[in-house]
């Protein structure tokens, strides 16, 4: 299953149902600067990327002018080292799409 192009095309790896799905650390957090309180809290002593609407509270679903999906990352440059690290076309990337693709809405 070859990766898409550009990641604003998919988006899938931003999903999850968990509200500890993307950990933000104390470097995280002191990169997001003053977006920190908006995308992120902290649950039992320990901050995570705030989640809302079965996605991370950063991501961004957009349209473009010709009505495709596009998933927005509003933190792009200020993400957390978890999402850095998860490299389009790697086996978790791979492995995120195989699992959640249908979440994602068309
Ligand atoms: S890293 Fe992979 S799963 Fe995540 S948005 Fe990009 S293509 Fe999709
Ligand atoms: S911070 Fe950005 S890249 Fe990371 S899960 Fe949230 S929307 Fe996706």
């Amino acid at each position: 299953m070859n990766p898409p192009n550009n990641c604003l095309r998919c988006g899938v790896c931003c999903f999850s149902h968990l509200e500890t799905y993307v950990r933000v650390t104390g470097d995280d957090w002191a990169r997001l600067e003053d977006a920190a309180g908006r995308v992120a809290h902290f649950i039992h002593q320990r901050a995570y990327m705030k989640m809302t609407g079965g996605h991370c509270a950063a991501l961004e679903l957009r349209r473009t002018p010709d009505n495709r999906p596009e998933f927005f990352c509003t933190v792009y440059e200020r993400r957390p080292q978890v999402c850095r690290d998860l490299e389009r076309g790697s086996p978790q990337c791979e492995g995120e799409r195989a699992a959640k693709s249908d979440r994602v809405p068309a």
